[in-house]
């Protein structure tokens, strides 16, 4: 990453793992190393979310559009924020295909992420078949659009995106850092359309097998500012050096 006003963030994803244990080791590890050019957030399940210490950033993979009310084995943002919560991935590829969130629905989870003052990690990538199509950016456009179209550009200053290929998640095949910053800077240049000053100060991360080995490459293109993780979150060591890859 080259701009000096975008701060390097590495999101570990627990998705459905993990256990009590491993928010000790999680802690441990990364409170002895000293990260102070980077931020890092842990996205457990909402269960271990209480047995966090209150200096770990922490982060929900999943909030309801809805404030309150009969929605059986959903959580509301204002319980999140209880629990100190201060950022909610929303629109990972594996909820947009298991519930069945279309662009509409993850648009308006991200509004009411915002409303709260919660930050949200907005996710956009496509299917191996979209690349291969050749349609992948109209693709990541449409997925940008419908949130831009709900919440604005302006409200764009106070989200995270993540560009996560589905194609690399969890699969071991990560994108090239070339392909990355493909992606990357046409999304910057896609919200640059509306506004400059929106679109050089996002953060926007890259998810899909990001390891130790391959992190550094990775942040070290123009518009990648830090990571998304996955399977790797859940090694301590791993992810450990992952974030050093992003303090540099
Ligand atoms: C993810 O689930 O967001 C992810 C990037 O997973 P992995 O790192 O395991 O590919």
């Amino acid at each position: 990453m080259t701009s000096s006003t975008r701060r390097p963030l590495v999101a570990g994803n627990w998705k459905m793992n993990g256990d009590k244990s491993l928010v000790e080791k999680i802690e441990s590890q990364l409170n002895q190393a000293k990260l102070s050019n980077m931020d890092w957030v842990i996205c457990p399940p909402a269960p271990y979310l209480g047995l966090f210490s209150s200096s770990t950033k922490l982060g929900v993979q999943n909030v309801s559009q809805f404030d309150s009310g009969a929605h059986t084995g959903e959580v509301s943002v204002s319980m999140l924020k209880e629990f100190g919560c201060g950022y909610a991935i929303i629109g990972h590829s594996e909820r947009r295909e298991d519930n069945f969130e279309s662009d509409e629905i993850v648009a308006q989870k991200v509004a009411k992420v915002l409303e709260a003052k919660l930050t949200p990690i907005l996710c956009v990538g496509e299917p191996e078949s979209v690349r291969e199509a050749g349609t992948l950016f109209d693709y990541i456009a449409a997925q940008l659009n419908a949130v831009l179209d709900l919440v604005g550009i302006s409200a764009f200053a106070n989200l995270v995106l993540a560009y996560e290929p589905i194609w690399a998640i969890g699969t071991g095949k990560t994108a090239s850092p070339e392909q990355a910053q493909e992606v990357h800077a046409f999304i910057r240049e896609h919200l640059a359309k509306q506004d400059s000053n929106v679109a050089v100060g996002i953060v926007i991360l890259y998810g899909g097998s990001v390891k130790g080995s391959n992190a550094k490459e990775l942040f070290s293109q123009a518009d990648v500012d830090g990571g998304l993780i996955g399977g790797a979150s859940l090694n301590p060591e791993d992810f450990l050096s992952i974030c050093l890859a992003a303090n540099q």
